[in-house]
């Protein structure tokens, strides 16, 4: 393996924990705990992104060696790796919830990539830390691997996101009861390496302003603008302002994002909010196959529904808002903050109207295009229409001539398509008519609809059947998903199975419509 060159900036420059003891417990003036991976079994690669070691100077020979699986499984470090986990603290579910931390995920370093970029690699389900609390440190493949298929797709798709380097077997088992009901059962265990330039969450700042601990919270907003934020110029008072609005504003596009390929986390809490504004902690997440703003993966959250998919905006707000609220101590006058989320608004509202109006193929979509979206959206989710199927097949609408028959394919019930045909077939006349006025030719408005709305998306029963293939010892599924996800907007014909609508089978099947936290 090619070495790599570490620069471990988050241990050498912030305050670490004196103890080095994985047991669990509170880590009080620290932003870290070292702590050693635990060693697996077996390790063995299932997969990797071939693209993500690039950003490390590897490629195929680097990875196919058996000190890679040592290294990803967590059996061996490479010199320069300083491994630690975080302290952070966050609010679940709307409720302080105190320390948490990374449980189970350990950071290795900071490698000083190809174009000097830096990226953190960190292992999930390397083992107990401690901020570990009952729990086991370790993740099962199907969790794995979920993690690592939408991480890579949602590269691909255009959206924000930590990478996903490696799937490594552990050849151990894990014992996890699904849904907490009783019914634990030994799964198949796995590590991701998952990559980003920062694995700084809102609730790494919220934990020192919860324990008054003003010095260290000061430390590490100082360390965030001088590593992740270098561009951002000034004195600290008007640098830390333009810091918030900076965090408000990635997180809205963030947001705009999700809402555009129809992704729900499933988790928002604020320990799942990057300061980066990417997505992270893929957990119990699903992607919207009928459209529906309520629906949630989430068995935990089926009763609230508080991170439904509709919500989501609102809730990054209110995210954003426990962030500023840790923050306050460090800012004079709290003027700054309340722009930062009046501005995430703004910033919301403008990048998801231009994402629908990219998505309906208007060259300028306006106030006046409102009604029409809205009432789109509206009949997609009474009548159960795929949100995906939709907005491919109407960029070949006929304008001269609009009616539902190239749209058939998005419908998953056909009572309710017969129940709001007519009320859809207005609307594409409607839709047409407006599209008459555009500037944009009908060539051009495929274009643009197509690089907005993709063909493919890692839809949940998708994953799961690249799951239930991975756990018979057959990665060929989950090879052939990730790499037709690598081009999730260009029609791959030989892969319009993975375009289909969700099959009836997976309706109320777990691991397609129902999640848990429990991974
Ligand atoms: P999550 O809901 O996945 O964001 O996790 C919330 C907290 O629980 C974080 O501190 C995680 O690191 C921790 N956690 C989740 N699963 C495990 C596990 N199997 N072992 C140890 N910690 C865990
Ligand atoms: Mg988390």
């Amino acid at each position: 393996m090619k070495p790599l060159h570490f620069d471990n900036r988050f241990v050498n420059e912030l305050p670490g924990d004196a103890l080095h003891d994985p047991r669990p417990r509170q880590v009080v003036g620290a932003c870290w705990s070292p702590v050693k991976p635990t060693p697996v079994q077996a390790p063995q690669v299932l997969a990797y992104a071939p693209e993500v070691a690039a950003l490390l100077g590897w490629d195929a020979e680097d990875v196919q060696t058996p000190e890679f699986a040592a290294v990803f499984g967590g059996n061996r470090l490479l010199p320069g790796m300083q491994p630690y986990a975080a302290c952070y603290g966050g609010h679940q579910f709307g409720q302080w919830a105190g320390q948490l931390g990374d449980g189970r995920a350990i950071s290795l370093g900071e490698v000083l990539g190809v174009d000097g970029q830096r990226w953190e690699l960190q292992l999930k389900g390397a083992g107990r830390t401690p901020y570990a609390r009952h729990a086991d440190g370790r993740a099962v493949l199907r969790s794995s691997l979920r993690e690592f298929v939408c991480s890579e797709a949602m590269h691909h798709l255009g959206v924000p996101t930590t990478r996903a380097l490696s799937l490594v077997a552990t050849g151990e088992t894990v014992l996890r009861d699904m849904f907490y009901d009783g019914n634990a059962r030994p799964e198949p265990g796995a590590v991701v390496c998952r990559v980003a330039p920062s694995f700084i969450r809102f609730g790494n700042f919220e934990i020192f302003a919860a324990r008054n601990d003003l010095a260290t919270l000061t430390k590490l907003v100082d360390f965030t603008l001088a590593r992740d934020f270098p561009e951002l110029e000034g004195e600290p008072t008007s640098r830390r302002a333009a810091w918030f609005m900076n965090v408000c504003e990635r997180t809205a596009l963030l947001l705009a994002h999700w809402m555009r390929v129809g992704f729900v986390h499933g988790v928002m809490n604020t320990d799942n909010m990057s300061i980066l504004g990417l997505t992270i902690d893929y957990g119990p997440y699903g992607w919207i196959d009928n459209l529906d703003f309520n629906w949630t993966p989430n068995t935990t959250d089926a009763e609230g529904r508080r991170y439904r998919f509709g919500y989501q905006p609102q809730i990054a707000q209110w995210n954003l808002a426990c962030l500023a609220h840790a923050l306050m101590p460090l800012f004079e006058d709290t003027s700054p903050l309340e722009a930062g989320l009046e501005h995430y608004a703004t910033v919301y509202h403008e990048a998801n109207r231009a994402m629908t109006g990219a998505k309906l193929g208007l060259m300028h979509f306006d106030e006046r295009d409102l009604p029409l979206a809205r009432d789109l959206f509206a009949l997609m989710q009474q009548a159960e229409i795929d949100l995906t199927i939709w907005f491919r097949a109407l960029a070949e609408l006929e304008l001269e001539a609009p009616n539902l028959e190239p749209l058939a394919e998005a419908f998953y019930n056909e009572e309710k398509l017969a129940q709001h045909g007519p009320a859809l077939q207005a609307w594409l006349e409607r839709y047409a008519a407006r599209l008459r006025t555009d500037d944009l030719s009908p060539e051009q408005r495929r274009t643009r609809m197509n690089q907005h709305n993709p063909r493919f998306v890692p839809r949940n029963y998708l994953t799961q059947m690249a799951i239930d293939r991975a756990e018979q010892g057959d990665m060929s599924a989950l090879q052939r998903l990730m790499q037709v996800l690598r081009q999730p907007y260009a029609e791959q014909p030989e892969a319009n199975d993975l375009a289909a609508r969700r099959p009836d089978w997976a309706r109320e099947r777990a691991g397609c419509s129902m999640l848990s936290c429990s991974s």
